[in-house]
């Protein structure tokens, strides 16, 4: 099958090629629970680029194992085979796979927790296989059927980026009442699927904060009941906008260039601020979190159930991706579009 292969970390991220296209061998089922996947769309993500730039390499390859290697966990696609112990799914049934094969037997996987399983693999991340290419080898456990009218195509990137997004959305619409409100910073990739997701989840009031007029122009439709464009005066608009006490709920999908600080400054007292991006340090004096009783929250990806949950809201037209699509000979010019901010939504790579 074709494969784009990684072959080297770029730090400096200056390099024309990243990924090059191979002929590799087809994945085969190693366990009876094993499932092949035909890749229908694998969704282009930023933590791609950071992978390239050897973010990750400390925490997924600090033995130097990892490389070549193949990307892409967020994926979609058609059943291609299944092991002897699979149930439920046939030859051709359209599916969307959690972004970690897990093994369903620890403690955290049989709560639920399965980004927190003890024995995770995560495609496209700490594994040499993912789904820039033709077939994925996943679980059984991993995959949901996308329900009626979705195809593989229309949510690839729900896996990671929307999941992540449906997660904390989740989290916020828990406690966020009529009247209350809730920020999101940076309204790109993740941020515009949660503004859907918190209209379709909440009555509370949406304020998108943003550094870019053509993205907050482009999120306000899908929810916004307030924009506010990063200007200097940012943290002061949403004051206002709040009655002078700040949201109750603030989602910083940034999480770099001062968006923590700023994040931090427009939540309320006794207020949730939930990180999802990141690149820099979150300061508070311990004085100040215990006067404000601010929450700090962190969030990784989300379980099998909210990704299926996510699908229900996709599937009612509650929640739409916008997205650009790549072939998958073009990973290359995908990876540098998204880094050089051309891509519009998310972009998927189509074998
Ligand atoms: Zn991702």
């Amino acid at each position: 099958m074709k494969a784009q292969v990684l072959h080297s970390y770029d730090p400096d991220m200056k390099q024309d090629v990243w990924v090059k296209e191979e002929e590799v061998p087809n994945p085969k089922l190693e366990k009876s629970t094993d499932v092949i996947v035909k890749i229908g769309a694998a969704g282009v993500c930023r933590t791609d680029l950071h992978i390239i730039e050897g973010v990750w390499k400390h925490i997924q390859d600090p033995d130097d194992k990892l490389l070549p290697c193949v990307m892409g966990h967020e994926n979609a696609g058609w059943v291609e085979d299944v092991g002897s112990d699979v149930e439920g799914f046939k030859k051709g049934d359209p599916v969307i796979l959690h972004p970690l094969i897990s093994g369903g037997t620890c403690l955290n996987c049989r709560r639920g927790h399965d980004m927190h399983a003890a024995d995770g693999a995560f495609p496209g991340l700490n594994i040499k296989e993912g789904g820039y290419s033709e077939l994925l080898r996943t679980g059984v456990r991993n995959l949901i059927k996308l329900p009626t009218v979705l195809t593989p195509k229309d949510v690839a990137p729900f896996s990671d980026a929307g999941l992540t997004a449906y997660r904390v959305v989740k989290k916020a619409t828990r406690h966020l009442l009529p009247g209350q409100s809730c920020v999101v910073i940076g309204a790109g990739g993740l941020g515009h699927i949660a503004i859907q997701c918190l209209r379709a989840m909440c009555a509370a009031n949406i304020i998108i904060v943003e550094k870019s007029q053509t993205a907050l122009d482009h999120a306000m439709p899908l929810g916004g009941d307030h924009g506010v464009l990063i200007d200097g005066n940012e943290i002061e608009r949403v004051k206002e906008l709040t009655k002078g006490n700040g949201a109750e709920a603030v989602i910083d999908f940034v999480g770099e260039h001062g968006s923590t600080k700023m994040g931090l400054d427009m939540t309320a007292n006794a207020g949730s601020y939930y990180i999802v991006g990141y690149g820099e340090k979150i300061e508070i004096l311990a004085v100040d979190a215990i006067i404000s009783e601010k929450s700090i929250i962190g969030n990784l990806v989300g379980t099998w159930a909210e990704l299926y949950e996510l699908m229900e809201l996709a599937d009612k037209g509650l929640v739409k991706l916008s997205m650009q699509e790549y072939k998958l000979s073009e990973a290359n010019k995908a990876l540098h579009d998204l880094n050089t901010g051309q891509v519009k939504g998310r972009a998927v790579l189509v074998p």
